[in-house]
Parts: structure tokens; sequence; C-alpha cells
């Protein structure tokens, strides 16, 4: 299951909105309890990212730093777990490239991580794990004080078809 916060998906929508036309990402930090991931903390698009209407390139070192201090800060309980873009004024579908770009990250670190895409109409949230072709999109279970809880759904797990 995941968990994530309220304020990860207020600063994602946020951004969208910011961004206007162009994509906005993000890195997404938190804590892995077994299997299941909390997302805390999303970052936000900086100067030396690229964005344009269909990509974003995160490129800009601020998200990494940022990651490295809550790394530093929580003695390594907060790390890593996940990416966020948005599709300003499209679907929560991830693309081609987004699989993609996904199946390198969570080869890289090679435990589960969780994807985030925001659009202005829906979320989709998303588990990867590694040797797997597809990711699983998961379903909003239920509602917390603290966040969203997402998982599979009861009836039948599933799995995005091929694009
Ligand atoms: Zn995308």
């Amino acid at each position: 299951m995941i968990l994530l916060d309220h304020k990860v998906v207020e600063t994602a929508t946020a951004s969208m909105r910011t961004a206007g036309v162009n994509e906005a990402g993000g890195v997404l930090l938190g804590f892995r309890r077994g299997p299941h991931l909390h997302g805390t903390i999303a970052t936000v698009p900086a100067s030396r990212d690229r964005a344009t209407p269909t990509r974003f390139h995160r490129q800009d070192p601020r998200h990494q730093e940022i990651a490295l201090e809550a790394w530093r800060r929580s003695n390594g309980y907060v790390d890593w777990i996940g990416e966020w873009h948005s599709h300003p004024g499209g679907s929560s579908i991830p693309s081609r490239v987004d699989l993609e770009t996904w199946t390198q990250q969570v080869g890289r670190v090679g435990t589960p991580m969780m994807f985030l895409i925001v659009s202005s109409r829906q979320m989709g949230v998303f588990l990867m794990r590694p040797r797997e072709k597809l990711p699983a999109q998961l379903q909003e279970l239920d509602r917390a004080s603290e966040g969203i809880i997402f998982g599979y759904s009861s009836s039948a797990t599933e799995y995005l078809s091929s694009p």
C-alpha cells in the first residue's frame, strides 16, 4: 500500500498550475515500511529543469540536494521513493517515455518505487517493481487525516495494458 500525505498532492497540484501549459515534476521522498511506501515530500520544479507541454526533464541539482538533506536529517529514514510529474490538460495515463523512464529508475534503485501523475482532471498512482515490465495502477482505498491511502482494489489487480 501507499500512503500519500495530502501536502504531497497539494504541492504537485499547485506546481502543475504554476507551470501553465508546461509539465511540472520532481522527486517523491518518504519512508519505506516493509512493502509499503509513505510519501511525505514532493520537490518542485527549479530553474535548471527543462519543461515542455509534453516532457519534464528533471535536471536541476536542487532535487537531489533536498533529498540528501532530508536523508541526513532523518538519519537515513527519509529516502527517494518515487517521482511525480504533471500532464497539464491531459490524462493521468503514463506515456511510453514515462514507462521507459520508470523502468530505468526502478532498475537502478532495485526496490519498488511509486510514481504519481497529476492532471487537471485526475491523479494516477502507480507502483513499479524491479524486473516488472509494467507498473500496477493503485486505487484510492481510504482518506485519513494525514493523507490518502492507495492500494490494490479488492475486486481485481489492475495492470496497465501495453501502450
Ligand atoms: Zn508523462
